[in-house]
């Protein structure tokens, strides 16, 4: 895939063999390449522009190295720029605090409760860490069974308070039951609507002030496209959230919201969800998700 756009801009390009430097009316045709296989993986329209024209400049004067063809060449400088834009290199979780606090947010489906089992089976097995898994779903008691089946399947307990309407409350109890209990991370699960409302916002929000986590998650699903930009951008308004969580990646999405959200939000991107099983998680690699996007 990745030879695909290369070979499109060799073919743009063509005009420069023996030229040794790539000229402004060459650039111009190959950027065109650039933006359309931005735009097919979902980046957003704007950002495509921005980006472009960014790698236009400095494309231009650029000596054509000898060992590379010219499409490898912009390929190469559009792949660093890519891999820069969405912050370089991975970045990690903050696994202070006793008990660290770890607070999903994003919209039902978006996978929260599915990453929260993936994180919790990421800590316990790679961190070596204890871990209570929390569920704060106070409207669809099917959320907090199905967090007891993930929770059954690697190992880890899970908090909830069936009766309790109040999420504030079982969150700061769940916390105390950490303490009490040897664990040294809480996963709190929280409820996702369909759409972003006040309520949930609210909600949320008063969550995060009452236990004060180490790290904010934003968890949105790959395949939202635009609409994930709109999310992420509504839920940093709110929580300032510190990193985002990518799912459902093992679908057939190019990943272009990676690009789109870490450019509106600037916020880091920590893992990517790839299945639907609990090991299905990686840390996210900001180069492969160059390749990906550029197709
Ligand atoms: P929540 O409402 O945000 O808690 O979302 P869920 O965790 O219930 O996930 C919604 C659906 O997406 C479920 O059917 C999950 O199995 C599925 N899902 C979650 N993460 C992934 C993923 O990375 N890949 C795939 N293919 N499916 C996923």
């Amino acid at each position: 895939m990745f030879n695909n756009l290369s070979e499109k801009l060799d073919k743009a390009l063509h005009t420069l063999k023996g030229h040794g430097k790539i000229t402004e009316v060459n650039v111009a045709e190959t950027l065109k390449e650039v933006r359309r296989a931005l735009l097919d993986a979902d980046v957003n329209f704007k950002i495509a522009k921005e980006f472009t024209k960014s790698v236009k400049e400095k494309a231009l004067g650029q000596d054509v190295l000898t060992t590379l063809n010219p499409g490898q060449l912009m390929v190469k400088l559009v792949k660093d720029e890519l891999t820069e834009l969405m912050g370089g290199d991975t970045v990690g979780i903050n696994l202070g605090g006793s008990p660290t606090v770890i607070l999903m947010s994003g919209l039902q489906g978006s996978g929260k409760t599915t990453f929260s089992g993936k994180l919790a089976n990421y800590l316990k097995t790679k961190k070596t860490k204890q871990v209570l898994l929390v569920g704060c779903d106070v409207y669809r008691p099917a959320a907090i069974n199905q967090l007891r089946v993930v929770g059954e399947q690697i190992g880890v307990e899970v908090y909830a308070e069936e009766g309790n309407q109040n999420p504030v409350e079982i969150s700061q109890n769940a916390i105390k039951h950490a303490k009490a209990n040897g664990k040294n991370v809480v996963i709190i699960d929280t409820a996702g609507r369909l759409a972003v409302d006040e309520e949930m916002m609210t909600e949320i929000a008063n969550i995060h002030k009452a236990v004060n986590p180490q790290e904010t998650l934003f968890v949105v699903d790959s395949m939202t496209g635009q609409d994930a930009v709109n999310t992420a951008k509504a839920f940093n308004d709110i929580l300032n959230f510190d990193g985002v969580v990518l799912t459902k990646l093992d679908g057939d999405t190019r990943g272009g919201a990676a690009l789109s959200i870490k450019s509106v939000v600037d916020k880091p991107i920590k893992f990517i969800g790839t299945g639907e099983k609990m090991d299905a998680i990686d840390v996210f690699h900001p180069d492969r998700m160059a390749d990906r996007i550029l197709g």
